[in-house]
């Protein structure tokens, strides 16, 4: 399939086989890179603005010069569109330091190598989100700056990896005893009637979470950003997961036990159907 692709590397759109980055370049041996995953609606990306500033405060970060405004990356993501006949998509736009000879310190003058790839993708089907998914708990072993949305994700996907192997959709972090996030997306959980998801303190900032948030405070639903303890995570009344492909999406089981029915629960469909609503407006 990928061969049919046409993809973006550095101010051209190429086939997927020529678009070939250097052996030395420094998202390669250093995980030195920034990324972001844009979905597409219609042909129509959701929230680009929110992910071009984030982009850009990764970028920040890492004293990364970025080296595209926001009307580029819009380009770039309508062009790859176009080219590659999509309208419900993903686009994979990946930022990283350049090739130099591996050093740890950072050579001046680097050119940093952008690059960009659009996949076709499908929402979770309705009665996906209302069967909901499992997840297991693990130790959440990344470091301290998780808001930084780089390339290097080894401990999601190892965590992912465990999930995988127990049987569950994914994995839920848990740091000092405290529910943070899931591998790709932010996790949210429903006590007393009360919404509860991690602070923005060491986690990915999740665009879906921002707007789920939004979704919340427009329907007069409580919600508080504050860490849950793992034992009332698991004896929450429901438990969902947000993210840009995943969308939103309700956790049926944890670490093997049940949430509330065993099922999405209804203030998660309730989130589910307006946030819906927003990706088709
Ligand atoms: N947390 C992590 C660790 C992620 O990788 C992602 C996916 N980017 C998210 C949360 C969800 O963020 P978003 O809603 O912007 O996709």
């Amino acid at each position: 399939m990928s061969d049919q692709l046409t993809v973006y590397l550095n101010g051209r759109y190429v086939p997927y086989s020529q678009a070939l980055i250097p052996v030395e370049d420094r998202a390669f041996l250093f995980a030195d890179g920034i990324y972001e995953v844009v979905r597409c609606y219609g042909g129509r990306p959701f929230h680009l603005d929110r992910h071009y500033e984030r982009l850009c405060r990764s970028a920040r970060a890492l004293e990364l010069p970025l080296p595209l405004d926001e009307a580029a990356f819009a380009g770039i993501v309508a062009e790859l569109l176009e080219r590659n006949n999509l309208q419900e998509a993903t686009v994979y736009l990946q930022v990283t330091r350049g090739a130099a000879p591996r050093r740890h310190q950072i050579p001046q003058g680097l050119e940093p190598n952008v690059v960009a790839i659009a996949r076709p993708v499908q929402s979770p089907s309705e009665e996906e989100v209302r069967r909901g998914v499992s997840v297991i708990t693990v130790p959440d072993t990344r470091w301290g700056l998780c808001w930084i949305k780089t390339v290097g994700l080894l401990p999601n996907v190892l965590a992912r990896r465990q999930a995988e192997k127990e049987g569950a959709f994914d994995a839920v972090f848990v740091r000092d005893g405290l529910v943070t996030e899931a591998t790709s997306s932010n996790v949210f959980c429903v006590i007393d009637g009360v919404v509860y998801t991690h602070p923005l303190a060491n986690i990915l900032p999740g665009i879906t979470r921002a707007v789920v948030l939004e979704i919340l405070a427009e329907l007069g639903i409580p919600c508080r950003e504050e860490a849950v303890p793992l034992e009332w995570f698991r004896e929450a009344d429901e438990i969902f997961l947000t993210g840009t492909v995943l969308e939103v999406m309700g956790v049926a089981r944890v670490d093997g036990r049940t949430v509330g029915e065993g099922r999405s629960g209804p203030l998660t469909l309730r989130v589910w159907e307006a946030f819906r609503r927003r990706c088709a407006s």
